[in-house]
């Protein structure tokens, strides 16, 4: 499949121009993946998340999300902005809205993610989310990691949002590329990958001394192209004025039993 995100964290765009930006990203991948389509982006307080899904071609989207926001004041220019994308070809679930991405862990959209690849021990992690309490309404592996990072959100309320995704990635197996969004880190991005290719393009203007460029990547952001690293799980954060910050590599877990 393909996945697409998009933070505006320099230049004010309207939803409107974000959603356009996501179908044209997801134009290109479409090739890697056609049977359904999926976008979230923040509603216009960044308050919550709104996705769109269709079952088909990237063109049915499109017209989904004019609809969607018809009447909808979506041309007012906001700032920090994130949009998520996916075009699916579809390996856990058949194609179908429900099993569509963006996937969510909760009804209230607390965590939503797209997910390329295959998350292969999805069935211990649902089991051992499935005890703690969580319902799951899609077929897919995906949806094993929004509600994975909702519990961990619940357990540590003081971790980052890229320490929530790093925590969820020790603990999954496979080989995948994600893009997670939430409502309760508003204008953050994190994204992640583990053998499957991920590229992230950052447009800066020209620094100004005491700027922070809003891409961590450990202390050194050439580690980016860094294989070892990027297959380690480290997880990319793309945050408008982000603090650079040592997080600690974390133990890999053999038992889901231990999240
Ligand atoms: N395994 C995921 C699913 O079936 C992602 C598939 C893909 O890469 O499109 O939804």
């Amino acid at each position: 499949c393909g996945i697409f995100a998009y933070l505006n964290y320099l230049t004010p765009k309207s939803r409107q121009e974000v959603l356009d930006l996501l179908v044209t990203g997801l134009k290109r991948l479409e090739y890697r993946g056609y049977d359904s389509t999926g976008v979230a982006i923040d509603s216009l307080d960044n308050k919550d998340i709104i996705m769109v899904k269709r079952t088909g071609k990237v063109k049915v989207l499109e017209d989904a999300i004019q609809e969607h926001f018809s009447g909808d004041d979506y041309s007012e220019p906001v700032l920090n902005h994130v949009g998520i994308a996916h075009t699916r070809w579809a390996t856990h679930g058949v194609p179908c809205e429900r099993n569509s991405h963006p996937q969510r862990s909760d009804d209230g959209n607390s965590f939503v993610v797209v997910h390329n690849g295959i998350i292969t021990n999805y069935n211990d992690v649902k089991t051992f989310l499935a005890k703690k309490g969580y319902e799951f309404e899609s077929d897919t592996d995906t949806e094993v990691f929004a509600k994975l990072v909702h519990h961990l959100w619940k357990k540590h309320p003081n971790y980052s949002f890229r320490e929530l995704v790093e925590q969820a990635i020790q603990q999954v197996e496979g080989a995948f590329a994600i893009a997670v969004k939430s409502k309760h880190f508003p204008g953050e991005c994190v994204a992640s990958r583990r053998s499957s290719p991920l590229l992230v393009a950052i447009k800066t203007r020209t620094r100004l001394a005491g700027d922070h460029i809003p891409i961590l990547y450990g202390k050194d952001d050439k580690k980016q192209s860094s294989d070892q690293d990027a297959d380690s799980g480290k997880a990319v954060e793309l945050r408008p004025h982000g603090q650079t910050r040592e997080l600690p590599v974390l133990p890999r877990s053999d038992s889901t039993a231990e999240f």
